[in-house]
């Protein structure tokens, strides 16, 4: 309620998980285990990577087909257009229509040498994620989300490029921006407005990774531009010897994080779950994300 005693419109909290296809049987079981665990939070949907340059393209067909199977969960593919002709990804986005699977995650994928080094269209393929997005629309009637940089993508040389690319993935029919991660909210406010100034009115749900290890999603973090706050280092700063210590302060930091978004509005979350439930499930249950039975009995 309202200090005025009126009652407020019920916001919606409404989250997203994603994972990439395990590489062999004990990841496989891991997987699954997160996956059934964190099916519990009722996520909007929940998405599969796709290796770079389309290496675990079978993996990730075998991974969303068996979602969409065993689960009630909704399965988002990703797929990169990147090293691969048009007639190859369209096989692919063929695929996943035929198998019932409604929901693509459409990206341009990173140059085979890596984050930062030049990017050149496959000869006859796909040239970047805006004419993906246009070509998997002519296929058939999927959601589709796509990439969005709050502290721009490495190799947009200004602000005008970077923006100038959502729009036009956005104008080929994307339905939402998922962001990559970042730690500082006020870059995504400031970035939010540019979007908004530029025209774009999507959703731009912010990413969140949880820091599971902080060497390494610093690591990370340096090649795709994420800036990491020295007071969050801070917080982590001789922990690596600790683990439980290490993880009950990723949870606050998520949740804090995550927290001061909804504060200011924000009400869908996509997290990165490297995989693993705790976390996650940990973060969601602080920021009083119900569960399923939870919200039955309610
Ligand atoms: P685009 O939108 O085509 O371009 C990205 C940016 O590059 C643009 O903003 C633009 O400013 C700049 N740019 C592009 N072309 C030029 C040019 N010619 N000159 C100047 N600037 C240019 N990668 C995977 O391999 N598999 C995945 O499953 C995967 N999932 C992801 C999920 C999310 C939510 C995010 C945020 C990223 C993901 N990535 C994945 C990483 C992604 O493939 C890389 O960030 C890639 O470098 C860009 O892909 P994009 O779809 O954003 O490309």
């Amino acid at each position: 309620k309202t200090t005025n005693g009126q009652a407020e419109p019920e916001r919606e909290f409404r989250v997203s998980f994603e994972f990439f296809p395990p590489k062999n049987e004990a990841m496989e079981r891991s997987l699954w285990e997160a996956i059934k665990k964190l099916e519990a939070l009722d996520p909007a949907f929940v998405s599969v990577t796709y290796g770079a340059g389309g290496s675990t393209r079978e993996r990730t067909h075998s991974t969303v087909t068996r979602i969409l199977k065993e689960t009630g969960l909704t399965p988002a593919a990703h797929l990169t257009c990147v090293g691969a002709e048009r007639g190859e990804v369209d096989d692919v986005v063929r695929a996943y229509d035929k198998a019932g699977v409604r929901n693509i995650v459409a990206l341009r994928g990173d140059p085979p040498e890596g984050v930062g080094s030049a990017y050149a269209p496959h000869p006859g393929g796909y040239e970047n994620a805006a004419d993906l997005v246009g070509g998997i629309r002519k296929i058939a009637d999927f959601d589709i989300s796509v990439a969005a940089y709050p502290e721009k993508h490495p190799e947009s040389p200004d602000w005008e490029t970077d923006l100038a690319m959502l729009a036009a993935k956005v104008d080929a029919g994307a339905d939402r921006a998922i962001t990559q991660f970042f730690f500082d909210n006020s870059a995504y406010f400031r970035y939010l407005d540019r979007v908004r100034a530029r025209g774009i009115d999507v959703p731009v749900v912010p990413g969140i990774v949880p820091i599971v290890n902080f060497k390494r999603v610093a690591g990370f973090a340096g090649k795709c531009g994420a800036s990491i706050p020295p007071e969050l280092a801070a917080r982590f700063e001789g922990l690596d010897d600790d683990p439980e210590t290490h993880a009950l302060v990723a949870a606050a930091v998520a949740a804090e994080q995550v927290a001061e978004l909804r504060d200011q509005g924000i009400d869908q979350f996509h997290f990165y779950t490297l995989n693993r439930a705790e976390l996650v499930y940990a973060i969601c249950r602080l920021l009083g994300l119900g569960t399923k039975t939870e919200k039955a009995a309610a």
